[in-house]
């Protein structure tokens, strides 16, 4: 089959590798008709990660089942599934509780699994022809009839439209409130939807990119360009000087100041600034336990200097990781099929898979109207 591997920084080629198969008799194995480039991919891209060469990259998926495994019960042949990024085995005492983002079992030794990621198990990526699913009846969300014409919403349920309704949940954000959401890539813009249907009074959203920001004021958020300088001073400004009632990180390690120069501390520090006394912050953007590729001895080994005191003063909560995709997938699926939620509205680019070489490069380097990229395997 075709598919899309990391080859080294900034190297990526669509080849021929082996087929996906069904390996185990609670897999399936799907056709994939539709899969995203994602920021995380852009982490692996830049060799910023351990991730190996050869490996399929992908995480974004969905597609119509070839085939199932003799142990799968629900899941039929021709069905037209989306998989959250994120593996899970269903029945891990993590799973049990919804953290499916935290699986004990698909990747022992660790906590969480996730298709064609660094430090996240074996499995290969879903930008390919092909995709085996492990635990395929837990896994596979089972898309309504309208689905097969319009892919380009319901695939956002793979990652993007879910992590960013998690980063409005870890931040707390109830209705009436406020929020600062930093980061308008593909992750932030869906926290601004999120926080719109959840009912905020209020949804400021910071970039330097103005094509970004245009898409964040069409959802009716306000845009702070953080190169026109003092980002916090202007959410003060919006928020009588109190700070926005909670915020959300959707930038991650990789955060750079209105330069373009990497400051890894710079994103979690202005919400600290930003976020009123006793608000909550929730991370959702990546920060990595190991930076080898950082500037800095303290960013190479994770750390940041971060305003603890500052934080501890004004009482605020922070809580972080990767989106628990299962916990929201199939209500958030509903309110596609509503018609109340149209995330395929950051689409930018709808493409080959043998394009996906210049689809990297281009999303890499933030040109401007590369937002968000959805690649068609079969095409
Ligand atoms: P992206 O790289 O397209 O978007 C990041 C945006 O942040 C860019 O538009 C960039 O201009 C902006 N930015 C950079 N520095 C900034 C700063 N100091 N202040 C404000 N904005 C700044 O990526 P994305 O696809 O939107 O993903 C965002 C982050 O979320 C990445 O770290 C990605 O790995 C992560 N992510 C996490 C999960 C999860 O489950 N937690 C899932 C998907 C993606
Ligand atoms: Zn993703």
């Amino acid at each position: 089959m075709k598919a899309l591997v990391y080859e080294g920084p900034k190297k990526v080629s669509v080849v021929e590798v082996a087929d996906a198969k069904i390996e185990q008799p609670t897999d399936v194995l799907i056709e994939v008709s539709t899969t995203n480039i994602c920021g995380s991919d852009l982490h692996m891209y830049e060799g910023r990660t351990s991730v190996e060469k050869g490996k399929v990259l992908g995480h974004e998926t969905m597609g119509t089942v070839l085939e199932v495994g003799s142990a799968v019960y629900a899941i039929r042949v021709g069905d037209l599934v989306c998989l959250p990024f994120n593996i899970g085995c269903g029945f891990c005492a993590n799973c049990e509780r919804g953290l499916t983002g935290f699986c004990l079992t698909a990747n022992p030794g660790s906590a969480g699994a996730a298709y064609g990621f660094a430090g996240m198990g074996p499995y290969s990526g879903g930008q390919a022809e092909f995709l085996r699913v492990p635990f395929g009846d837990f896994n596979c969300l089972k898309l309504p009839e309208d689905a097969k014409n319009r892919q380009n919403d319901y695939v956002m349920l793979s990652d993007v439209f879910p992590t960013g309704w998690h980063a409005t949940r870890l931040a707390g954000l109830k209705p009436g409130d406020s929020i600062v959401i930093y980061g308008a890539g593909p992750v932030g813009l869906m926290a601004a939807l999120s926080a719109q249907l959840q009912g905020a009074s209020k949804v400021m959203v910071v970039d330097s990119k103005q094509d970004r920001l245009k898409l964040a004021e069409g959802m009716g958020a306000i845009g702070v360009d953080q190169s026109e300088g003092d980002v916090v001073g202007r959410i003060l400004d919006e928020t009588d000087g109190m700070g926005a009632s909670c915020g959300c990180e959707a930038v991650g390690y990789q955060c750079s100041d209105r330069h373009g120069h990497e400051v890894p501390n710079l994103t979690m520090n202005n919400l600290v600034k930003s976020v009123a006394a006793t608000g909550g912050i929730g991370v959702v953007g990546v920060f990595l336990p190991q930076d080898p590729g950082a500037k800095d001895a303290m960013a190479k080994e994770g750390a940041i200097a971060f305003d603890i005191g500052e934080m501890w003063f004004k009482g605020q909560k922070i809580a972080t990781g990767q989106a628990n995709v299962k916990a929201y997938n199939r209500q958030l699926c509903a309110l596609i099929e509503a018609g109340r939620a149209k995330p395929s509205q950051i689409v930018s680019h709808e493409l080959p898979l043998k394009q996906a070489v210049e689809a990297y490069k281009n999303f890499d380097e933030r040109v401007p109207g590369w937002t968000k990229v959805v690649l068609k395997p079969a095409a």
